[in-house]
């Protein structure tokens, strides 16, 4: 069964029966204003349908979100809380979810009421067309124009380009998983916008869908300006990891090549111009143009070497496989003909 297949991480009071269809993973840091309102809205979209959990993840708020949490939990059963012993961040806080959560389908939402939990049946009953992932776009957002819209809109273009998932929408944090795609993906940095583009790399199938979206009414967005570098750095690390992560001589040795071929030919029109216009070799440029691009490719070279034994070790100690399988057909015993 697949449930005997999700990870260990199980709370016993509520195993004793089935585990949930559904998991709702909640991030937040100091939403205390936001959190009873959005536990509302949750069970009002979701009560009566599949089993479902909501998992609270405590990013470390110093406000009074926790005794929130605590006196909502009293009465609730479906809700589990994750407490951080401090603040480690938005992608932090989802990945605890996911991982914890127990549900075949994963659902992350942000916790300050802008995304609208009544989107949540519907992007589910997408998934179930036959999607790994369905993520949310907030088409009419509500945001500061000049901070989050346009730096945003830039971004999602750009990661779109570069990563081949074609989303209007990566920083949406609402979205539908299903658990298997989560389960071979790990998360680091501000990585969370880019599950998409990383579930694609084991084959995942991605739909999106407009989402409600609202202002903020309580608390304060707990980002900026400052969030754009750290995207672009992490958009770098995505797009090595999906085109070269197995295979990272190709890349390195490739620019290794090129600078040892621009270095030999660098080589030889000092060596030419010495013998046929008797130019001085070291009063020549090109000899420290020689110089430079022959000791960037030993550079690159050995660099993608190292970086092919740090693959085989990250796959090997961790018995992870280079592939993903969607599924094995077996032929039940009974030859094919
Ligand atoms: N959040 C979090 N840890 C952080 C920053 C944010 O758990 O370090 C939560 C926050 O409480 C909210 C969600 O992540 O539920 C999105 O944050 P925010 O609304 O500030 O971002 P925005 O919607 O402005 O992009
Ligand atoms: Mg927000």
């Amino acid at each position: 069964m697949a449930e005997q297949g999700h990870k260990q991480n199980t709370n016993r009071e509520v195993t004793a029966g089935t585990f949930p269809e559904i998991s709702v993973i909640v991030p937040l840091l100091n939403e205390e204003d936001n959190i009873s309102p959005l536990y509302k809205q949750i069970t009002e979209a979701l009560f009566g349908g599949h089993e479902y959990e909501i998992i609270f993840i405590d990013d470390g708020s110093t406000d009074n979100s926790l005794a929130e949490l605590s006196r909502l939990q009293k009465d609730d059963t479906k809700i589990r809380i994750i407490r951080f012993r401090k603040n480690f961040g938005q992608t932090a806080a989802l990945s605890a979810g996911f991982t914890h959560a127990r549900g075949k389908i994963i659902v992350a939402i942000d916790a300050d009421l802008q995304n609208d939990p009544a989107d949540i049946p519907k992007m589910i009953k997408k998934l179930d067309e036959g999607f790994d992932v369905v993520s949310g776009w907030r088409k009419e957002r509500h945001d500061n124009a000049v901070t989050r819209l346009l730096p945003s809109k830039i971004a999602n273009w750009l990661i779109s380009k570069i990563t081949g998932v074609n989303l209007h929408d990566y920083g949406c944090t609402l979205k539908v998983y299903r658990r298997e795609i989560l389960d071979e993906i790990n998360l680091y940095g501000e990585m969370h916008r880019f599950i998409p583009a990383l579930a694609s790399w084991s084959g995942a199938t991605i739909a999106e869908m407009v989402v409600n979206h609202r202002p903020r009414t309580a608390g304060t967005t707990k980002y900026g300006l400052g969030r754009t570098w750290k995207v672009i750095l992490d958009l770098i690390t995505v797009k090595f990891l999906l085109s070269f992560s197995t295979k990272p001589i190709q890349l390195f040795g490739g620019w290794g090549l090129i600078s040892f071929i621009l270095g030999n030919l660098s080589g030889l029109a000092v060596i030419s111009m010495k013998i046929f216009k008797k130019t001085d070799m070291t009063g020549n440029p090109l000899l420290y143009l020689t110089i430079l691009f022959l000791v960037i490719s030993a550079q690159f070279i050995l660099m993608g070497l190292l970086a092919e034994l740090l693959v085989r070790t990250y796959h090997e100690s961790q018995n992870r496989p280079i592939y993903s399988i969607r599924e094995i057909l077996e032929s039940n015993g009974k030859r094919q003909s």
